[in-house]
């Protein structure tokens, strides 16, 4: 099967609906619309799904509408720190990346160290050693920051509280990016970055850099990126979930990801939402929140992009 799909996400949260301009509505899906296009010329040129992710996110994570590179949100310290992951389903190889700085697209550094390390997963300091070792120039503060975050942060600085950037409250931003494809070789991949939460403090990692958790890929099963509240995600194990609800139960992607993000998500008191494809390319998007930044394109003709409800 030489057929060929990309789906991205760019965070689910509880946007209220008419809260946003009809300008912002375009900038939002016309950014989605670029990356996927950008992704799908890629399959198309037989690019393989771990570059067609890797180009779908680092588009997003150089807007700052996302929160994911340029435009992640503040620390409790007013700094940035940013997680990545990436993961190819023919033969699992990993890696991911947490508590980076200064690294433009964390993404790209989450290949890195999948491709160019020992290891599938590092963070912080070494995380940055590592990048330094590779030839990565550090971005100033000033590259990451944008108004709107920094606006949510002095909302609840000095507070003990962290939140989405696309809490219920005040600004509603979605933030989070991710990405899943289906190559012409059938091999799937998925990727995921993010700023994390607002205000967020003591080292605290969400589930998108944790292979299983927030990303996981798998040619026997499905390709998923998560996005919501990462430590639900974490506890819930959630894109390995679905994959083991396709290995052991012989779910569909569709029933795989309406179990867990629909039902078990809900039980657990989770918020968010999640993209998977399979090995067919058949693509699922549910979340439980109000909205979730969205989009796909397949070489089948379809393509779509969407924040809310149908
Ligand atoms: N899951 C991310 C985290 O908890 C946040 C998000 O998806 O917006 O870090």
């Amino acid at each position: 099967m030489d057929n060929f799909s990309i789906a991205i996400h760019g965070g689910a949260g509880t946007l209220v609906k008419g809260t946003m301009t009809p300008d912002k509505e375009i900038a939002y899906k016309s950014t989605l619309q670029k990356a996927l296009d950008t992704a799908y010329d890629c399959l198309a040129q037989g690019g393989s799904s771990v570059d067609a992710v890797e180009k779908a996110v680092v588009f997003l994570e150089n807007s700052t509408l996302f929160n994911a590179g340029k435009g992640s949100v503040f620390t409790a310290e007013g700094t940035h720190e940013m997680d990545a992951a990436i993961m190819e389903g023919a033969t699992l190889h990993a890696g991911g990346v947490s508590l980076i700085t200064g690294i433009k697209n964390p993404i790209c550094l989450a290949r890195d160290i999948m491709e160019k390390s020992e290891h599938v997963f590092l963070a912080g300091k070494g995380a940055m050693d590592f990048a330094i070792s590779l030839g990565y120039t550090l971005k100033d503060a000033s590259y990451f920051y944008d108004a709107l975050r920094y606006e949510q942060w002095q909302q609840i600085k000095g507070t003990d509280s962290f939140q989405l950037d696309h809490s219920t409250k005040k600004n509603h931003k979605f933030g989070t990016v991710g990405a899943v494809a289906k190559d012409r070789n059938g091999t799937i991949s998925a990727a995921t970055s993010t700023g994390g939460m607002t205000n967020k403090k003591f080292g605290r990692i969400g589930d998108s850099s944790m292979i299983g958790s927030g990303t996981y890929a798998n040619n026997k099963t499905c390709a998923v990126s998560c996005t919501g509240s990462g430590e639900f995600f974490i506890r819930g194990v959630t894109a390995y979930d679905v994959s083991c609800l396709m290995e052991y139960k012989n779910y569909s992607l569709q029933e795989a990801t309406d179990e867990v993000i629909l039902k078990r998500m809900v039980n657990l008191g989770g918020d968010g939402g999640l993209i998977a494809i399979d090995a067919n390319g058949t693509i699922a998007m549910p979340f439980n929140t109000e909205g979730m930044y969205r989009g796909f394109k397949t070489s089948s003709g379809q393509e779509a992009t969407a924040i809310y409800k149908d």
